[in-house]
Parts: C-alpha cells; sequence; structure tokens
C-alpha cells in the first residue's frame, strides 16, 4: 500500500467556505481515481490517497494534473524502530540531494508516545543521520529548501513534499466559461488558467473545411483533451464556419476580413453560451501580439456582445506562454503544422486600429444572422478529458 499526501492550496484562504472547496476538491479526485481502487481520507484539513502499488504511476499522473493542490508527497511507510526510521529518512534525503536540493530541516511529530525518541530527540538524531550520510546536505533550520516530516502513529510516515502540485482552486467552484479554442499555443493556455480559478470549460471551435483539414479538427479535439485532464474534462462544440467566411470574403474590404471574422465569432460563441446557460467566454488574446489584438481591435471584436470575455493571458508575453504550454503538456501539439482557418483568409495589410462604428456598419452589411443561426444548429458536440472509468 502506498500512501500520497496532499498540500491544499489556496483554498485554505477561504475562510468559512474551505468546507465547501474542499469538498469539490475531493469529488474532483474521487472522479479522477474511479477505478483505480484508490481511497481518499481526510482528516485535520488533510488529505491522503491510499492505493496498491501498481496504481502508483496512475495516482500520480492524476495528482499531477490536480487544480487545487500546492504540492504532494509520496510517504514512506514504516516500522517504528529507530533503525527503519533513519533509514527512510536518509532514503528521502538522497532523493532530496537528487534533486538539487542543498538545505533541510527535520520536523517530527509522535503520537505514539512509546517510540524510544521524543519529538526533538528525532529532529537532532535523524538530522545527523543524514549529515553523515548525505554529503551534499546541510541543515538550515530557518530557511530550507526542503523539510523531511517524520511522523510516528500506528506505523512510521517519512515525507518530503518535494513535488509541487498545479496550485489554484479546484474546478467547479467559479462556475462555466466557453473557451474560443484554436488550433494555436494560447487559448489552450488561457483554458487551463481559467480552470485554475476554479472554473468549469466548454469549448467552441470554429471549423473551416475544406479550407482546414480534418487534421487540423483532431488538433483541437487533442488539445481539449489536454486541457480536459486539468479542468474535469471539456464539452467541445465544432462548429462549421466556412460559409460565414466565404460570405465576408465576398462583402467586405480586405483589410477588415479578421476583424469582420472575430466579431462573428464572439457573435456566434455569445449565443451558444447563452443557449447553454454559460456566463463568460474565454480567449488567448494577448495585447498587441497580432494585429487583431490591438486595443481598438478588440474593442471591435467585443462590441457585439454583453458576455464578459476573460482573457487571462492579455498581459503576457510570448515566452511565458509558451512556457506554460510547456509545462501543462499541450505545445507539442499547437506547434503541429495544420493551418487555422483564419491564417488562410488573413489578408497581407490588416486594419490594426479599427473603428468601433466602422466596423459595426460593415459586419451588418454581411448579413450574418441565418449563418449563424443555422452553424450553432449542426454543431457537433465531442467529450474530451473527462474522468474515465478504469
Ligand atoms: P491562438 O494561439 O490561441 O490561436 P493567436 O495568437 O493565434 O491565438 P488569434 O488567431 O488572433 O490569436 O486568435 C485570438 C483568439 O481568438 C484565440 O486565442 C482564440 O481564443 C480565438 N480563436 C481564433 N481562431 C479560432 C477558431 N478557429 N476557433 C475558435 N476560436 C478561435
Ligand atoms: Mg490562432
Amino acid at each position: 500500500m502506498t500512501i500520497y499526501l496532499l498540500r491544499l492550496g489556496e483554498l485554505t484562504l477561504k475562510g468559512g467556505n474551505r468546507r465547501e472547496f474542499e469538498e469539490v476538491l475531493k469529488r474532483n479526485l474521487a472522479a479522477r481515481l474511479r477505478g483505480t481502487r484508490a481511497k481518499i481520507n481526510t482528516s485535520a484539513g488533510r488529505f491522503y490517497v491510499s492505493c496498491d502499488e501498481d496504481k502508483e504511476n496512475t495516482v500520480e499522473n492524476i495528482l499531477d494534473h490536480l487544480l487545487g493542490i500546492s504540492g504532494w508527497a509520496k510517504t514512506r511507510k514504516t516500522g517504528k524502530t529507530i533503525d527503519e526510521v533513519f533509514h527512510a529518512c536518509i532514503e528521502e534525503a538522497k532523493s532530496l540531494a537528487r534533486n538539487g536540493i542543498r538545505t533541510f530541516k527535520i520536523e517530527a511529530r509522535r503520537t505514539d508516545k512509546s517510540f524510544p525518541l521524543d519529538s526533538y530527540g528525532i529532529r537532532r538524531d535523524a538530522g545527523e543521520a543524514v549529515l553523515n550520510t548525505v554529503p551534499e546536505l546541510k541543515v538550515d533550520v530557518q530557511n530550507p529548501q526542503a523539510v523531511i516530516n517524520v511522523e510516528i502513529r500506528e506505523r512510521a510516515y517519512i515525507y518530503s513534499m518535494s513535488k509541487k502540485g498545479q496550485r489554484g482552486l479546484p474546478v467547479g467552484t467559479a462556475g462555466r466559461g466557453l473557451l474560443l479554442l484554436s488550433g494555436g499555443i494560447d487559448s489552450p493556455v488561457a483554458g487551463y488558467m481559467m480552470a485554475g480559478r476554479g472554473m468549469h470549460v466548454d469549448a467552441v471551435y470554429f471549423h473551416a473545411y475544406p479550407y482546414t483539414s480534418d487534421e487540423a479538427r483532431q488538433k483541437v479535439v487533442d488539445l481539449a483533451g489536454i486541457v480536459g485532464l486539468y479542468s474535469m474534462g471539456v464539452r467541445l462544440y465544432v462548429i462549421g464556419f466556412t460559409k460565414l467566411q466565404v460570405r465576408i470574403k465576398e462583402r467586405a474590404p480586405q483589410a477588415w476580413t479578421t476583424v469582420l471574422l472575430r466579431m462573428a465569432m464572439m457573435e456566434c460563441a455569445e449565443r451558444l453560451a447563452k443557449m447553454k446557460k454559460i456566463k463568460c467566454l474565454i480567449t488567448g488574446e494577448s495585447l498587441s501580439q497580432v494585429a487583431s489584438q490591438t486595443v481598438e481591435n478588440i474593442s471591435c471584436t467585443q462590441s457585439r456582445i454583453t458576455l464578459p470575455v476573460l482573457r487571462p493571458l492579455i498581459g503576457m508575453d510570448k515566452d511565458e506562454i509558451i512556457k506554460t504550454a510547456l509545462r501543462i503538456g499541450t505545445y507539442q501539439t499547437s506547434i503541429l503544422p495544420y493551418e487555422d482557418c483564419c491564417v488562410l483568409f488573413s489578408p497581407p495589410h490588416p486594419i490594426i486600429r479599427g473603428d468601433v462604428s466602422e466596423a459595426n456598419e460593415l459586419y451588418e452589411k454581411l448579413e450574418l444572422d441565418e449563418l449563424i443561426q443555422e452553424a450553432i444548429h449542426e454543431a457537433e458536440v465531442e467529450k474530451c478529458g473527462f474522468p474515465e472509468n478504469r
């Protein structure tokens, strides 16, 4: 039997709501663990997960994707002799040293008073045993890089919080948002970030077959699957946008096509969101990253809708966004070469600072209403990254 100890993240700051947040975290974790026969125990604000050894990889993968915990540790469970406890401390210390840790201290707690050392004695003697065996490590009581914890209960438990968690808040504590998900680098990161504020994320992808290929569609499904691993599943709506794109190309001045297409996407996404009782939209926009993302053009793209548009990447630079994409595992899929529809239709000299009233005049001439209605009616739904039964 292996035991994991979880450290709760920001939700510990929630005061009176803490219990509710803990309940959601527990529900999410239980849904992910379904079929592994792993068990969750909670006591004194702590979460423990116990599982059979052959399920360790599965469980660790689940903990790595769980929003709402700041860290987790695999505990070493031993018998209650001094030799066994010290041996486990040394093994833990070696593993810390291998991960670049240089300073440590030992914390000890003893509920079983029959153990021959008291907690002060454990700290002192186990610390010395580590110092004698692991030359890379030094004690730093004030500000150690790692703490090795020893708990003597019905058995002895030794752990250090060696793995960082995803942090954030448990998904399901902040309502539902509709992510405009393209095959690019940015929007999957945006979805992940809002999931990390507790939001359930559904997604909409505007597909322009045959201008964009089935591979491009599959790429978005795959990205939704990865975001879904964090957000407890993404319901992805795939909406055919070819007729709208063709209409825009026929009726609008070339320089305006990108802004008008974005306006149409926003309007369509909002209608879908309202049908599904979703309360906000989410995009991967980052200020000035591309021509359509100036303040003026953003004003145009949101001028026809009333739902709030959350743009978690708005102040991030591309390097930071890529770093997050690499860490959460979307980057490799995002950089696959399949073009998205906007690239194929984008004009050589797009409008950089669109005027809102001019944009709306042009937009009304497109008469998109029925086309949008029809596109939503024909939307296909895919469930991506939901908890599975094992
Ligand atoms: P991304 O990397 O997310 O594609 P981007 O830097 O390419 O972003 P744009 O192409 O200007 O930026 O798109 C801005 C935002 O509009 C995207 O982050 C996404 O939220 C949304 N978007 C763009 N194209 C689509 C599409 N085909 N389907 C759904 N949403 C889209
Ligand atoms: Mg894009």
